[in-house]
């Protein structure tokens, strides 16, 4: 028996009493208590045994120290898990059996600090300090005294709670971190974005957010399963993580909603790339469970000081601008402004005039010519839905289509359109077709055959008169029921054209299945094949001449200048639509054109035009310490033309205030008595909305501290010629 001598040592014998766990009363009433008690308790060699077998099981170990601190005793399989024996640990601190620090960091000194006190201490967790011992123990002890009251060491106990502290850990895990994605959850994100904003405003940091949702995500749900569902959302997590890097900083909220908080990042140029690099990353197709899918993505983004200080305000915030996202049509990010609590009021009183605008007559149709490319004949139009409001005048299809989607309005609008083209289409001369939009929400109800036929019926109109036009996200849902849809049309005899053809997923891959007869390249995709350097034009030949090989015509849209004619040309695309042949016109219109065969010369402006923003926009010139109210007439992300004040001279320096803290120096390069051309400094950047934005604005920080401070500055003032001056 290998219980050391120093087991034997007299204590105060007061643990009886005080109720010693497991063994310890063993050894204490071997030792402390009267001889008279022996007869009461177990033999000493019964105990010994005991205790051995106990050690033995694992169960607990024990320890024992001298008056320095030294080990005296150390059971010895415990002394084995820490990489020695029994024997090879005497003699060393007790101490340094454990780490310093617990794992929250806290109660740093408390183990030595008890020794030093000679207190007694019950179930301290510790950790081990031994590398590759990755363990916790509760440890237990007592100070021991001999005869004369001296203080001669301790002598303790020990149990592995390894096990217990790891459940915890998993537990405090769970209440921080998203179970299916392991992304921070929102009590986390929302912990850290308080933490972050408030150490930041100390420090006068800015610090950005973005709230994420994925468009469509419902549907793949629905028709999928949830168990695809959790899967893709799985690795729409991964692949945030590789676009974001930081993991700690970004979170699953719950569903489909993510946020990710993007410290000193203010600079909305910046921002919009990660935005769009994020919707780009999201929107690659996705394979769950041997299941193709395609999603998109949404992104509202709010920056701190500008935006709001606390996180209350600054989630709010991007909430209203991935509203305004999701309502400029989807697949987009918005960054806050305080005009979007208006838009989001607009939408919805929108919304509720949409109700009844059919009834009300607000409804028309327009109808643009479809040209060949080749001989300039007119083969077809394509409808388009026109809404006049009473108030507003008249508002675009990309703002009130989606809000009919999205208010279950679409299905009793686009069975309008139909029946009216077809009506319309019946009474053209000849046999010119009708093209009529057909949203993904008409398709994904299998109502929509009969609907179409009905439409047709009612006309007297030959099928293959009309052409259906259908996006690429009609691929996003369950194959077989989009393959189904696919054919009954078919059997109908209508045409399919793939609309908008360079702007979602584009992939060539179902083109070869699904029976289109003809792809429509979208307006972006042809504009920036006329940007030197685009390998847009070499897409544009490869998407010609697969379509030819399928025997599909193509249309390119949204042609306006003679240079992108030319080049689309050249690149053979069979079909051209846009301004540079006509704009949409009115059925009446339609009528006296059809007469005969109609052919259309094109014209229009010799080249594109670096994109530019006409707009009226009041913003403020400041110029020495005066601020003039000028109207900026167009707008691109170098210059502006602005109108206000009379014979500025060439070279005249302003600050352009733009609103917000959206500041930009710029100098006057043209001058024409009352309008002026200015150049910016800094660029514009996309506010991911077809508007323009500053990259940076002034802090409020920088704002408070310079009202403090008074311009002396004096430069004479320059005559204006807007009424709003005088105010
Ligand atoms: P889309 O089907 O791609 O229609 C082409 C759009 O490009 C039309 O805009 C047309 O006016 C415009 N466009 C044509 N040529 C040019 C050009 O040279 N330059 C420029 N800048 N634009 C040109 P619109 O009429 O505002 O319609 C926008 C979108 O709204 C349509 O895009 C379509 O997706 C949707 N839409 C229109 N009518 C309907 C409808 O009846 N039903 C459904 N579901 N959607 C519709
Ligand atoms: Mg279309
Ligand atoms: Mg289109």
């Amino acid at each position: 028996m290998d219980v050391p001598s120093r087991m034997d040592t007299g204590d105060r014998g007061s643990e009886g009493e005080e109720g010693q766990r497991g063994f310890f009363g063993l050894i204490g009433s071997r030792t402390g208590k009267p001889r008279g008690d022996a007869a009461a308790n177990l033999p000493t060699r019964e105990a010994l045994l005991l205790l051995r077998n106990y050690e033995e099981s694992g169960q607990g170990w024990f320890w024992s120290t001298d008056a320095k601190g030294r080990l005296t005793y150390i059971t010895d399989s415990v002394a084995r898990l820490m990489g020695r024996t029994g024997g090879g640990l005497l003699g060393t601190a007790f101490t340094d059996l454990f780490l310093p620090v617990d794992s929250q960091g806290e109660r740093q000194r408390t183990l030595p600090f008890l020794l030093t006190r000679q207190s007694k201490f019950d179930e301290l967790p510790l950790r081990s300090a031994f590398e590759g011992d990755d363990r916790w123990w509760a440890v237990s002890g007592r100070p021991q005294f001999d005869d004369a009251g001296r203080f001669t060491g301790y002598r303790g106990s020990g149990t592995d709670i390894t096990a217990q502290r790891r459940s915890a850990e998993d537990a405090s895990r769970l209440a921080l971190y998203d179970s299916l994605t392991g992304l921070a959850n929102r009590f986390n994100i929302s912990k850290k974005l308080d933490a972050t904003l408030a150490a930041f405003s100390q420090q006068q940091r800015s610090c950005a957010i973005m709230l994420l949702d994925l468009d469509r995500f419902k549907q793949v749900n629905d028709t999928l399963g949830h168990p695809a569902g959790d899967a893709l959302l799985k690795q729409v997590a991964e692949r945030l993580l590789r676009i974001v890097g930081d993991r700690e900083m970004v979170s699953r909220l719950g569903g489909d909603e993510f946020q990710i908080i993007l410290p000193d990042v203010e600079d909305r140029g910046k921002l919009g790339d990660i935005a769009s690099d994020i919707i780009a990353g999201l929107s690659q197709p996705y394979s769950v469970e041997g299941s193709r899918c395609i999603i998109g993505a949404s992104v509202g983004v709010a920056i701190a000081p500008f935006d709001g200080l606390s996180s209350d305000d600054l989630v709010r915030n991007a909430d209203l601008a991935l509203y305004a996202a999701k309502g400029n049509g989807r697949g987009r990010f918005a960054f806050y402004s305080s005009e979007l609590h208006q838009a989001a009021e607009d939408r919805r009183a929108l919304e509720e005039d949409l109700r009844d605008a059919l009834t009300r007559g607000e409804i028309e149709l327009c109808y643009q010519p479809v040209v060949n490319s080749r001989s300039d004949m007119v083969t077809g139009v394509e409808a388009l839905i026109r809404w006049t409001h009473r108030d507003r005048g008249v508002i675009s299809p990309i703002l009130f289509i989606p809000i009919a989607e999205e208010a279950n309005l679409i299905w009793e609008l686009g069975e309008w359109v139909l029946r009216k083209a077809c009506a319309d289409a019946a009474r053209w001369p000849g046999d010119m077709r009708v093209a009529v939009n057909v949203s993904p929400v008409q398709f994904a109800n299998e109502d929509l055959p009969r609907i179409v036929a009905q439409a047709l019926d009612a006309a007297g109109l030959a099928p293959d008169r009309l052409e259906l036009e259908i996006t690429e996200s009609v691929f996003l849902g369950d194959t077989a029921e989009t393959n189904r849809m696919f054919e009954a049309l078919k059997d109908l005899g209508v045409r399919l054209a793939l609309d908008d053809f360079g702007t979602g997923y584009s992939s060539l891959g179902y083109l070869q299945s699904a029976p289109f007869d003809k792809i429509k390249i979208d307006q972006s995709f042809v504009r920036d094949a006329t940007i030197p350097g685009s390998r847009n034009g070499a897409i544009i030949a490869a998407i010609v001449a697969l379509a030819e090989a399928l025997d599909m015509e193509t249309t390119a849209e949204g042609i306006e200048s003679l240079d992108q004619l030319e080049l689309v040309r050249k690149l053979n695309v069979s079909h051209v639509q846009g301004y540079v042949y006509s704009k949409p016109v009115p059925q009446a219109e339609l009528l006296e054109h059809t007469a005969g065969s109609w052919r259309i010369q094109p014209a229009g402006p010799a080249r594109q035009r670096n994109d530019r923003y006409s707009l009226f926009r009041k913003v403020g010139a400041i110029h020495g310490n005066h601020r003039y109210a000028v109207v900026i007439r167009n707008l691109s992300t170098t210059g502006a033309l602005i109108e206000g004040i009379l014979d500025v001279p060439v070279g005249t320096r302003f600050v352009i205030d733009f609103g917000e803290g959206q500041l930009v120096t710029a100098t006057v390069r043209r001058s024409m008595r009352h309008q002026q051309g200015i150049e910016f400094e800094q660029t514009m950047v996309s506010d991911g909305n077809g508007g323009l934005c500053t990259r940076s604005r002034v802090s409020p920080y920088l704002i408070a501290a310079a009202t403090q401070q008074t311009s002396d500055l004096a430069l004479p003032a320059f005559t204006t010629t807007n009424d709003w001056n005088a105010a």
